[in-house]
Order: structure tokens, then C-alpha cells, then sequence
């Protein structure tokens, strides 16, 4: 049977994350019968709720799926509610004793998986309690599943693992990226390793660069008190830009295993060229935006933002990787707030053909632009579009002969992805299944801080000239002008 087994116990309960993303993935799991029986949820925050309001609120969690209200009921009367300070050690004991209930009823034989759905400066106290308040069962599985960010830098980032490891072991800590749930994202690996054609042009003789672009059409929203304090090179490259980096970019793992595909991961990560303080200004720039057309608020003129702020809703950056594969391949990466539009993708630029036999004399006497032919592309539409573009050069219909650039697309039909699970309910999936692969390790982690500090200590003792670009705009000219220099371009530019 499918059916898999557990106490989930939810802190952060009444949150956001919780009722947004982890109600309807848990749901959607029940549907697809991933939970049947055997599973109970104890949602736990301050709020003295009833399991009747507690119930309410998960059925209204799921009133966008359309679902029929006899399954839903039946799927909420699974949850418990237990008004719980995480700092108060006796509402541990509390919570034992329901979670040794609920094992009971429902037969869950001790597997358990606690969702850390609430502010990271909790995790060290939560993780303390579960410990020292036997909370973790001997005869099932105790998992941890823990939301971004994870540490502010490195040094805060070992703090918050040490207490982790406390209690859990690393097989134990599942981290959440949620672009790793995403389904292009999990295709890199497909692609590169399943096609012959890719994996033997992916290195250095071949490709000339690689560009990474997550934008984000929408200014900082709910979210500012949080985001203020770390800025798009916390929140966004530190995580989703590095790990998108390393599944590009890793060499083939033994197998398709968790273990192996760490392993490689990690390699490419260790393998980053770590930029020198003096180096930073050449290689990174930071952006916030000014006000807009149509009564868009500049950043520093949004609810909760500092007037003075200095915090980047923009970077864009060219990191280098020194191993065999990747050395002289500048992969350039970018994300910021109130871009052109919402999407992600990834364009793979080829280096040209040596020589433009169908313009021979103007390539040797002059090599410009306008006698070359185009790169090769090979485009990862991430989301919203799902699927990969391939230019390509070829004969242009008609009489003579000229090259024209064509286009090879292929996209994921609506259908398909209409079925295809949100990363939220893939990863859940993968955590009942003691499935980490799309996680994030402790390494990895590590590796990326030691990257990203050296870039943010040297900002935070710069002043950086803000704001400097323009609501629906790309992001700052120097976010150009660091490709312009190397002789690139984006591929996607506005
Ligand atoms: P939220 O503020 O909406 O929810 C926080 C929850 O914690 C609430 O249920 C609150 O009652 C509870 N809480 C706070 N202090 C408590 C205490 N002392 N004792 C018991 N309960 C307490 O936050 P959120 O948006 O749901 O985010 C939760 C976590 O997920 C955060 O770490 C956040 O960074 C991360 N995250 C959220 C999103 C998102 O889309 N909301 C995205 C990425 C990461």
C-alpha cells in the first residue's frame, strides 16, 4: 500500500506558511491516498483554539481545491489543536501525552514529523524541548522538517545547527528549499544526465556562459520586517541561486541516491571561486528599486521599511568555478523585487562555431558582431512557462543562402502540469518517505554562507548609492554592464 504513517506536529500552526502551503499539500496527499488512516496532525501556536475553529480554519485553507466537503471534513477531523508557548517546557509534556493518544487511536507506530512553520529563532528552544521533554519516540521515526531562512550568515547558521544536531541527527533534519521541489528545477538532473548530447557539451570547451534569473514582478509585500533585514542576497542566493548553481553544475553522481547526489553537490559548491573583499564591487551589484510609474512606492517608502534603508532588493553577480569542468565559465547569476515579471529561468549560452564559413573573409579581417553567428542557447523555463527552448541556426527558407536563428521548444501541456504536484506536497512526500534528496544539507548550507558573507560583510561596510532602478525595469545598468564587460549579454533583457 501507498498509505504512509505518521504524527505530524505542526508548530506555527495558525501561521501563514501553515494554512497557505502545508494544509492544502497535506490534503492534496490525502486525496491522491499518500495519508489515509493513519495519520493525525497536532497544530500548535499560542492562540487558545478549539479543534472546532482549529477545523474551520483548515477547511477554509482548502476552499480554492474545489474538493468535496465530506472529504474535507473527514480529512480536517484528523487535526488537533494545542495552545502551546514553545518556551514553556510544561506544554511539552502536554503535547506528549496528546501525541501518545493520537499514536494510539490511530495507530501510528511512533513515526513522527515535526514542521518547524515559524521563525527560526525558535527552532533552538523547539528542538532543546522535544529532547529533554522525551518527546522523540524509540520505535517509529522522528523527522524534523525546517523552513528558510536557515541562519543569517555562517557563523549564526553553525549556532542554529549545533542545536539542531542536539537533538536530531543530520538524516534526521530535513531543509526546506522549495525550489528544489519545483519540477523544472528537479528536470536539471534529468536533462544532463539523460541525454548524451548534453552531458558531453556540458564543460568549458563548449559552453561560454550560464545565466540564472529568478524575478520577481512584486515589491516586498507582507513580508518586510523579515526582509529588510536580509535582502536579496540572503534570502534568495544564499539558498535557491546556490543550489540551482550546484545541480547545474555538479558532476555525474555514482547514482541517482541522496547520498551521492550530497556528495557531488557539495564538490561543486567547495569548488566556487571565494571572492576577495576587493574583488566584490566588480563582481556583485546590489540594487533597490526608487518609486514607479502608476503610484508604485519606492522600497524605502514601503509599511514596515526604514527610511534610510540600505537593503538590497536587487543582485546580480558573476561567480566562477575552479575545477576542470568549469574553469573561465562565468555563471551569472540575478534576482530582485519589482522586475519586469514573475518567472525563473536558466539559459545555457554555447560558445559559437570557431568559424562562420558562410562569412569567411569579414570573419578573418574583422571579427565584430554583426559576421558571427548566433550561440547556441538552451533555455530552462523553471516557471511560469515549464519546459526548454533550444536556439539554433539554420538555413533561412528561400532562394540564396543565409542563416536565420530558429527555435526548438518544447513545453509541459496543461494537462500535465495541472496534476503535477506543488513542490510543498512533493516534499512532504519525500519527508514520509525518508526521502531527503531534495533537501538541503548541512554542507551545502555552510559552503553557501561562506560565499555569500564575503560579499555582505563588504556591502555592509560600503554605502551603497540608492535607490538605482526603476520599478519594472530589469534592475540597475551596472547589472548589464558586469556581463557588457566580459563581452555578454543577458539573454532575457527588457
Ligand atoms: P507567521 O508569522 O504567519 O506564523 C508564525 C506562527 O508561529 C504562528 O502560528 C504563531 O502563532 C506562532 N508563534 C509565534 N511565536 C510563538 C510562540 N512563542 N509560541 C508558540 N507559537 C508561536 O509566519 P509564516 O509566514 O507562517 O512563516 C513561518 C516560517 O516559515 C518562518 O520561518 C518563515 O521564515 C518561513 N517561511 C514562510 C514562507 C511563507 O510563504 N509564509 C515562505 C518561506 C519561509
Amino acid at each position: 500500500s501507498k498509505e504512509k504513517i505518521a504524527l505530524f506536529t505542526i508548530f506555527g500552526g495558525t501561521g501563514d506558511l501553515a494554512q497557505r502551503k502545508l494544509y492544502p499539500s497535506l490534503f492534496k496527499l490525502y486525496q491522491k491516498g499518500y495519508l489515509q488512516d493513519h495519520f493525525a496532525v497536532i497544530g500548535t501556536a499560542r492562540r487558545p483554539w478549539t479543534d472546532e475553529h482549529y477545523h474551520e480554519v483548515i477547511s477554509d485553507s482548502l476552499a480554492d481545491l474545489d474538493a468535496d466537503q465530506k472529504d474535507v471534513d473527514q480529512f480536517a477531523s484528523h487535526f488537533y489543536y494545542q495552545s502551546h508557548d514553545v518556551t514553556d517546557a510544561q506544554h511539552y509534556m502536554t503535547l506528549k501525552k496528546l501525541s501518545e493518544k493520537l499514536d494510539a487511536q490511530y495507530g501510528l507506530q511512533g513515526n513522527r514529523i515535526f514542521y518547524l512553520a515559524m521563525a527560526p529563532n525558535f527552532f533552538g528552544t523547539i528542538a532543546q524541548h522535544l529532547r529533554s521533554e522525551n518527546i522523540l519516540t524509540d520505535n517509529g521515526f522522528n523527522r524534523v522538517i525546517i523552513e528558510k531562512p536557515f541562519g543569517h550568515d555562517y557563523a549564526s547558521a553553525k549556532e542554529l545547527n549545533d542545536h539542531l544536531t542536539a537533538t536530531f541527527n543530520e538524516d534526521q533534519i530535513y531543509r526546506i528549499d522549495h525550489y528544489l521541489g519545483k519540477e523544472m528545477i528537479q528536470n536539471i538532473t534529468a536533462i544532463r544526465f539523460g541525454n548524451n548530447i548534453w552531458e558531453s557539451l556540458w564543460n568549458n570547451r563548449y559552453i561560454d556562459n550560464v545565466q540564472i534569473t529568478l524575478s520577481e514582478k512584486l515589491g516586498v509585500e507582507e513580508r518586510a520586517v523579515y526582509y529588510d533585514n536580509s535582502g536579496a542576497l540572503r534570502d534568495m542566493v544564499q539558498n535557491h541561486i546556490l543550489q540551482i548553481l550546484s545541480l547545474l553544475t555538479m558532476d555525474q553522481p555514482v547514482e541517482f541516491t541522496e547520498k551521492d547526489i550530497d556528495v557531488e553537490k557539495v564538490k561543486a559548491l567547495r569548488s566556487l571561486r571565494p571572492l576577495k573583499p576587493e574583488e566584490v564591487a566588480t563582481n556583485f551589484v546590489r540594487g533597490q528599486y526608487g518609486a514607479g510609474d502608476d503610484g508604485v512606492k519606492a522600497y524605502r517608502d514601503e509599511d514596515k521599511i526604514s527610511p534610510d534603508s540600505n537593503t538590497d532588493s536587487f543582485v546580480a553577480g558573476k561567480i566562477m568555478i575552479d575545477n576542470y569542468r568549469w574553469s573561465g565559465v562565468p555563471f551569472y547569476v540575478r534576482t530582485g523585487k519589482r522586475l519586469t515579471d514573475k518567472f525563473t529561468r536558466i539559459d545555457v549560452v554555447f560558445k559559437r562555431p570557431v568559424v562562420n564559413i558562410f562569412n569567411h573573409e569579414d570573419v578573418l579581417e574583422n571579427d565584430d558582431a554583426s559576421t558571427r553567428l548566433d550561440p547556441n542557447i538552451l533555455t530552462i523555463n523553471v516557471e511560469p512557462t515549464e519546459g526548454f527552448e533550444l536556439r539554433m541556426n539554420a538555413k533561412a527558407v528561400g532562394q540564396g543562402f543565409a542563416t536565420t536563428p530558429v527555435k526548438l521548444n518544447y513545453s509541459h501541456d496543461a494537462e500535465a502540469t495541472a496534476g503535477s504536484p506543488e513542490a510543498y506536497e512533493r516534499l512532504l512526500h519525500d519527508a514520509l518517505n525518508g526521502d531527503a534528496t531534495n533537501f538541503t544539507h548541512w554542507q551545502e548550507v555552510a559552503d553557501s554562507w561562506k560565499f555569500v558573507d564575503v560579499i555582505q560583510k563588504y556591502w555592509d561596510e560600503h554605502q551603497p548609492d540608492f535607490p538605482n532602478y526603476r520599478p519594472g525595469t530589469m534592475g540597475p545598468d551596472a547589472a548589464d554592464e558586469l556581463l557588457h564587460k566580459d563581452g555578454h549579454r543577458w539573454v532575457y533583457r527588457n
